[in-house]
């Protein structure tokens, strides 16, 4: 029986273990923007205690406050008291996203049941190459510019870039362990040829690989966005899909999903979460650990790289520098990074979408810093994060390329000297 909603008592006292040090403060990309305390982890903590006290209603104000939050979880990776802020943030949006307005929450809704529905992305999926190969966006833009709504999701579907990749042969007499690829929602409609490139690169470090069945989403849309209960559900169906998948390891593809999965044991009172769990990597760390076992040839790439380390990485690994890492064995690479470590790109869950502005302002800041640096890729494995710096790339027509970094790595395993 799943519960109904979370504990008010759990929440407060969750909350309770933050010392208002402030030391997270400066790590808050909102707070840095609005030096506004109430748009700081701390200050939101303090409305949620409060709503959760019934001491605070949730005005639009404090509505607004909690939206704004990137929920990028850099001021969990800072506390010096460990306070648990992935849960007080959802505890708060479990009550204000029911205040949103009816528009609001109706494209919400149909946009998490559209994810979330197999059918639903393959006919999204379908409509986007024709869309792209009748190169629709240029005429959309022209009609566009009197709706800024229809604008901004016309720009967030930049033309993809193809990175080639193939499956090379491995000897058949090798005995292999089998590993479940997860694929992501938004990677299924928009990245379609990272899942290839992960089979290939697993392929040839000698696992056999299934596909997960992508009939459920990992609820980590619906965890974000005040919606714990379909999350739940959601996490329940995956597990059960898990047990009967029979694998040795499961590998996700969007840090969004693996750091979603990381906290199955915490979301769901079931000991299969906590297998699952501990079965799961994400891919880069995955393909980093068994790079170290065996050598791979690798095809030069004399290019510079832009590598984009997302919230959801720093949250799935330990070591932050687990892309530089898979990418660094590539011969001749010129590896780049931010200069902020734990700068965000403002595209988190949905915001990219309901919080325009602030991720508009943060992406720009962060793009502005790859065009100084004369980049020719830009890499991230988060597929939100590469929809929007595609799309604040392609407004200022930068021939910069950005994909997921096993898509580079991948290619330059397979294919010769086209760099
Ligand atoms: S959340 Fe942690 S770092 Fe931030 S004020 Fe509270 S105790 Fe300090
Ligand atoms: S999750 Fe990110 S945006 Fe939200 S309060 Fe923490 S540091 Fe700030």
């Amino acid at each position: 029986m799943l519960p109904t909603r979370l504990n008010n008592k759990d929440v407060i006292a969750a909350a309770d273990k933050c010392v208002m040090c402030g030391l997270c403060l400066p790590h808050c990309p909102t707070y840095s923007i609005s030096k506004n305390e109430a748009e700081s982890p701390r200050g939101r903590i303090a409305l949620v205690r409060a709503l959760h006290e019934d001491k605070l209603s949730p005005d639009p104000a404090l509505v607004s406050h909690l939206d704004q939050c990137l929920a990028c979880m850099n001021c969990m990776a800072v506390c010096p008291a460990k306070v648990d802020y992935a849960k007080i943030l959802d505890a708060g949006r479990d009550i204000t996203s029911q205040q949103h307005t009816f528009r609001h929450r109706l494209g919400r809704s149909l946009l998490l049941a559209a994810l979330s529905k197999t059918g639903v992305r393959k006919f999204m999926k379908g409509m986007l190459r024709i869309y792209h190969a009748l190169r629709m966006d240029r005429l959309l833009k022209k009609v566009a510019l009197r709706f800024p709504h229809l604008l901004r999701v016309i720009t967030l579907v930049p033309r993809p870039h193809r990175i080639r990749s193939a499956v090379p042969s491995v000897p058949a007499h090798l005995p292999k362990k089998r590993v479940a690829l997860v694929e992501s929602c938004a990677g299924e409609i928009f990245s379609e040829t990272t899942l290839p490139a992960a089979e290939a690169v697993l392929q040839a470090l000698q696992f056999e690989t299934v596909r997960f069945p992508q009939t459920h989403c990992c609820g980590a849309l619906h965890q974000h966005n005040g919606d714990p209960r379909t999350a739940r559900k959601l996490i329940q169906e995956f597990c059960d899909t898990f047990r009967e998948q029979n694998v040795d390891a499961l590998v996700s593809l969007a840090t969004g999903c693996a750091s979603q999965i990381n906290r199955y044991p915490e979301l769901l009172d079931d000991p299969l979460s906590a297998e699952l769990a501990n079965r799961h990597r994400d891919i880069c760390s995955f393909a980093v650990e068994h790079l170290e076992r065996q050598d791979q040839d690798l095809q030069a790439l004399p290019q510079k790289v832009f590598v984009h380390v997302p919230c959801t990485q720093k949250q799935v690994s330990d070591d932050v520098h687990v892309v530089e890492k898979l990418l660094s064995t590539i011969p001749k690479i010129q590896l780049e990074t931010f200069q902020d470590t734990s700068a965000c790109c403002g595209a988190g869950g949905l915001n990219v979408l309901f919080q325009a502005r602030h991720a508009d302002r943060l992406g720009k800041s962060m793009i502005s810093e790859v065009m100084n640096g004369g980049a020719s890729y830009l890499v991230t494995p988060n597929i939100g994060c590469a929809l929007h710096f595609q799309a604040q790339l392609s407004k200022i027509n930068a021939p910069v390329v950005v994909c997921h970094p096993i898509q580079l790595f991948a290619r330059q395993l397979i294919y010769s000297g086209d760099a």
